[in-house]
Order: structure tokens, then sequence, then C-alpha cells
């Protein structure tokens, strides 16, 4: 998105959401819940909706679970969509078709939690960071997201570099709901448990979920485990599921699963049928017009960051396209240095955060299929170079 009110952006919005009495939350998975979490006590959350039939009629904490079908919205009434960046593009045309108007009768969960804090409290809450230790990996995903076989070498980050940056982070951002550290692969990494437990003891108040993410295929030393262990906050491990590419990790995949359990770690094993594809290596987009441009980024279904070097990268896949050597430095619009923010500009982190650039796109976009509804190309899970 285009910066066109800087520090106003958001204004109308603030308005709409507070005229609204109660919320539904389309989505019963993992934002579902988090959010749920967050804001039990703040708003009043009439139930979930859910288009998966398991989940209809179901409860969660207190909350009952529909159909989309079933809802008759009332004026009053809002729905925020708490769904991943790959689930969501079918479910906001969902919503499109029944005659629901985005930011008017149904907002995404980024900008709910955001523009909610810093309007209401002047506060700067972020939904999630990503952050990236280093992109060494054992496994070379053909489609990989980190875009692992194009670089020519792996990036590895310094404990200092880390450091500094998770304590700059928290000195701009008052309460953030995801802190996701991932890679190449984390346990690969000399550090990962040392900065799970520096984030967790001086950062932990501060956030709702410390996640990281492994492969599945790597058993870390008990040493590694018990640091995690020790952590405070909510610390969770999500174990990706390659066992059906990778046979050969089964047996790792067992024993990590076995120690995790043994050590009362709290973890998800993530299955997924498919991979998207943002397939740089075949996507020119060089002919776009600005505003063609601008109305890709608008419709890719993209919301994360990524935080590294005192910066935020205004798409992490686009951070990552660049750390991997195929999409050349980034532009300054495209990223926030933090280094630079000050109290007063909290509204335009916000906005940063939630996607808006001078430029609105990145140099990425120009080769980057995106997280559309047309992108349906649906790749197979860790297929290995
Ligand atoms: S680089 Fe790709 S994923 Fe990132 S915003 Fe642009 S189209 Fe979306």
């Amino acid at each position: 998105m285009k910066w066109k009110n800087k520090g106003h952006e958001y204004d109308d919005l603030f308005q709409t959401i507070n005229s609204k009495k109660q919320f539904y939350l389309f989505g019963m998975g993992d934002y579902g819940v988090q959010f749920l979490n967050m804001f039990e006590n703040e708003i009043q959350i009439k139930g979930f909706i859910d288009n998966n039939p398991s989940k209809q009629g179901t409860v969660l904490g207190n909350k009952c679970c529909y159909s989309i079908e079933d809802i008759e919205l009332a004026g009053d009434e809002g729905i925020i969509v708490t769904m991943s960046q790959i689930a969501r593009p079918s479910a906001i045309e969902q919503l499109k078709i029944l005659n629901y108007v985005e930011r008017k009768d149904f907002i995404v969960i980024e900008e709910f939690i955001s523009i909610y804090y810093v309007y209401k409290y002047n506060k700067v809450y972020f939904s999630s960071i990503s952050f990236l230790p280093s992109t060494v990996c054992n496994l070379n995903c053909r489609h990989c997201l980190n875009f692992n076989p194009f670089a020519k070498k792996y990036f590895v980050r310094k404990w200092d570099e880390l450091v500094r940056d998770v304590d700059l982070f928290f000195s701009c951002v008052d309460y953030i709901m995801l802190f996701h550290v991932s890679g190449g692969e984390p346990l690969l990494y000399k550090y990962t448990a040392d900065i799970i437990q520096y984030i967790d003891q001086k950062y932990g108040h501060k956030i709702n979920t410390l996640r990281f993410v492994t492969n599945g295929t790597i058993v870390p030393d008990d040493e590694v485990i018990e640091k995690i262990s020790q952590c405070k906050c909510n610390v969770e491990l999500t174990v990706d599921d390659y066992r059906d590419a990778v046979p050969e990790y089964k047996d790792a995949f067992d024993k990590l699963i076995n120690k995790l359990q043994k050590y009362n770690i709290n973890y998800y094993i993530n299955k997924v049928d498919s991979w998207i594809d943002l397939a740089p290596e075949k996507t020119d987009y060089t002919y776009m017009t600005e505003e063609e441009l601008q109305k890709h980024r608008e419709e890719c279904n993209q919301t994360w960051q990524e935080l590294r070097d005192g910066k935020l990268y205004n798409c992490n896949y686009a951070a990552y396209a660049t750390v991997a050597g195929i999409a050349g430095e980034q532009d300054l619009e495209e990223v926030y240095d933090l280094t630079e923010f000050v109290p007063e500009k909290k509204k335009e982190l916000i906005e940063f955060r939630l996607g808006y650039t001078t430029k609105g796109y990145t140099n990425f976009c120009k080769k980057c299929r995106g997280f559309t509804l047309e992108n349906t190309d649906e790749v197979k899970v860790a297929e290995q170079v």
C-alpha cells in the first residue's frame, strides 16, 4: 500500500472498529486461538466461524463455532479474519461474495491488533515478526521460501547482532502476538537456544507466543532442549513433518518428538498437503506500471516482515530474496529503520508494519507471484533439489 496520509491512514478504520459491539473470529486455528487469548477481556467476541465442518458446532474458550452461512451480521457486529496468509485469500473472497465489505464488515487480524492498541492505548502491538539467525539448512527444498537453492552461500549472523536487533525491537514495540524464529534450520545454529532464552528472560512479558520452527530432521543435544524447557514465557516449537519427502529422517523425527515430550516442551506438528510457489525464476512483472505493481502488492495477502540489522523489511520474502542474491538491494522505501523511531511516530511505524511504504510495493514484487487468489500453483512439500 502506498502512503497517502502518513500517520493517519487508519483514522477511519479505528472509528469503524470503535462502532462495533461484537466480533466473530473467522478461523478457529492457531491465529484464532492466539487472538482469543489476547482479546477475550478487551472486546466482545461472539464466537468463531470456520469452514471446516468438523469444527462447526464445537466450543473453544466458551465460544461456539459456526459456519459462515449461519451468521447474520448486525450493523454493530464485525468479523476479524484470523487465518494465515495462505488460507486467507479464498476466505476473503468468500466474504466478498456474501457482500461483506473489507474494513467495514470485516478486517484482518494484523490490522485489528495494531490499530486497536495504537489508537486506544497509544501502544505499539504487532501481530508477528520473523527473525532469522541463519539460513544454514541440511535440506535443500526446491520451493524453499527462503530461496536457499538460489543462494551462493549461507548467511550466518553473529550473537551480538542478534542481541542488538532484539533489544532495539523491544525498545520500539510494546507487545507482540507471535515472535517467530526460523531459518534455515534453527537447530543447526549454535546460539538458537541462547537467543530463545535471552528473549524469554528479557522480553517474555511482551510476547504472547515465542515460536521457533524446525524441519523435523535434527535431534538437538540435551543441553539445547534443557535451555528451552527452562523458559518462562509461552515457547512453542513448530515441527514441520516432511517425512513423506525425506523418509530417511523418519528416525530423527521420532527421536525429536520423544525428546520434546520428555522435556515437556510445547510443540505442534505441522503437516501440509502442498506448498505455495512464489516462482521468482519464471515470473516477470517488469512490464507493469507503478499503479499495477501497487495493485499487485495490495492483492498479495503477505503479512510477514523480517527484523534484521536494526530494520524491518516490508515483505519478508523480498528480504529473503535479497539475502539469497536474487532480488538486488532493497530500496530505502522498502525498509523501516528502527534506530530512527521516535514515540511521536507510533502510527507511522504501525502503518509500515501493516504494509504501507512511500512506493507501495517492493522491487521483488516484480518477480514474485505473491499470495494472491490467482496464484493457485501448488507444489510438492519439501521436494529436494
Ligand atoms: S514480494 Fe511477493 S510475497 Fe512479497 S509483497 Fe510482493 S508479491 Fe507479495
